[in-house]
């Protein structure tokens, strides 16, 4: 087991756009297996790559049903139906906020091994994904906030 450092806003890693993953060998499956450990060990509900310092397209969610690992996920579909609820973020630490998001989306991508996987998700899970996958393209919270809330 292994814990990465956090990088923190401020960190230009946080703003670029991450690269595709091209090749699922070692190198990708341990960076998953030490980012689940990171994610759990900060008590978050999902990391990105980028949080750590790598700039692949790369993300790890539990919001309380299970790991999910995605590489190069992707949203395919979108409700137009949105939900306002309070975000924060590991890179953030002690800032929270309201963010508007699709209540339900659907996200292909790849998992561990390599399988296209296709996942529906609604309200937290979806929100949670959302954020992640916002990570992967230079997005943060903060950037999207509606209301700070203390
Ligand atoms: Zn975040």
């Amino acid at each position: 087991m292994a814990i990465y450092s956090i990088v923190k806003i401020g960190d230009p890693v946080l703003r670029e756009k991450a690269h595709e993953v091209k090749e699922i060998n070692n190198t990708i499956k341990k960076l998953l297996k030490n980012m689940a450990d990171t994610m759990y060990d900060a008590k978050g509900v999902g990391l990105a790559a980028p949080q750590i310092g790598v700039p692949k397209r790369v993300i790890v969610v539990d919001v309380g049903e299970g790991l999910v690992e995605l590489i190069n996920p992707e949203i395919i579909e979108c409700s137009d139906e949105t939900e306002v609820d309070i975000e924060g973020c590991l890179s953030i630490p002690g800032i929270q906020g309201e963010v508007e998001r699709a209540k339900r989306i659907t996200v292909k991508g790849l998992d561990g091994e390599g399988n296209s996987v296709v996942i529906k998700a609604e309200d937290f899970f979806a929100r949670a994904l959302q954020h992640e996958l916002d990570h992967l393209d230079g997005i943060l919270f903060v950037d999207k906030v509606k209301r700070f809330v203390d």
